[in-house]
């Protein structure tokens, strides 16, 4: 099948030099329509610090030429913000080339040992040749509460941001009050991995708001740096769970119900992605919306 990738520097969004953005593309008919994800290279006085390793190893090739891996005689360090595919399976290129030290949430670390990541892995392989040089590689340092890098210039703290997925973390630059969220924030919507994460999706983008940042990024964006995202989501996820609450509180529900969980609770799709100009890939974000819909009315059922 095919997927076509393309790979950009991006310019003009991130608030500090120091902070690099890479960005992959990609697409592929039927699953995936003009998607991108992001990675970072953080260049402090003691240490490149790479935040995350995009799709495959190729990418990271770009990304090392691109951020000067290949020629700095500072520490290298990779940071993996969660397991998923589209922010880790470039890794295997570093281990091969710099031998870097890999640090993630300890859950990160459980999932890419999983069985579950490796059937992944074999399934796009099989359909993607793109995917054939991945090679999942687990991370060497972990942490489940906080881990501060200490890079002279600027300080890295990373902190557990659970919501899209358990072992999601994300990391806060206090001399820049620059926050990464990776996809604990999402432009247009944010997704939730699981009812049982509701509490802690809400308890995250709560905390972000907390830290006031002057600048967030985050892995899935348009070109902004914008805090405002971080109300737009929350703002989103609780109307979802208004409405959830105000529908439980009239009638009971079946699983049938959840077929079409945006009816159900009278929060179409269009109303959720009113606020999005550019071209975004709307069946994807549909899917994401219907998604967090039957998550959040699940978690309100079991805790009314
Ligand atoms: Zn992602």
């Amino acid at each position: 099948m095919l997927f076509t990738k393309d790979f950009s520097t991006v310019s003009g969004v991130s608030p500090d030099a120091r902070v690099q953005i890479f960005r992959a593309h990609f697409s592929a008919p039927g699953e995936f329509e003009a998607m991108a994800v992001d990675a970072y290279a953080i260049h402090t006085e003691r240490a490149l610090v790479l935040c995350d390793t995009l799709l495959c190893p190729d990418d990271m090739q770009r990304v090392c030429s691109a951020s000067g891996v290949d020629r700095t005689e500072k520490q290298l360090l990779v940071i993996n913000s969660h397991a998923d595919w589209d922010h880790v399976w470039g890794t295997h290129y570093l281990v091969e080339h710099y031998a870097p030290t890999i640090i993630a949430h300890e859950y990160c670390r459980t999932r890419l040992l999983s069985d579950e990541e490796k059937h992944l892995l074999r399934e796009y392989q099989e359909k993607f040749s793109v995917f054939h040089s991945v090679i999942l590689v687990p991370p060497k340092v972990t942490f489940r509460d906080t881990l501060t890098i200490y890079g002279g210039d600027l300080t890295l703290e990373l902190f557990p941001a659970p919501g899209h997925q358990p072992d999601q973390i994300a990391l806060w630059i206090p001399e820049i009050r620059l926050l990464l969220a990776f996809d604990a924030l999402e432009y247009p919507l944010p997704g939730i991995g699981s009812p049982e994460l509701v509490p802690a999706m809400f308890r995250s983008i709560e905390r972000f708001q907390e830290l006031q940042p002057a600048h967030v990024l985050c892995s899935h964006r348009e070109n902004s740096s914008s805090p405002a995202l971080i109300t737009q989501n929350l703002s989103y996820l609780r109307q979802i769970e208004q409405r959830s609450r105000a529908l439980l509180a009239r009638q009971q529900i079946t699983e049938e119900d959840l077929s079409d969980p945006a009816r159900l609770i009278g929060y179409p799709y269009a109303e959720a992605r009113a606020h999005v100009q550019s071209r975004i890939d709307d069946g994807y974000y549909e899917m994401t919306h219907a998604e967090n819909i039957r998550c959040i009315l699940r978690y309100c059922l079991k805790h009314p």
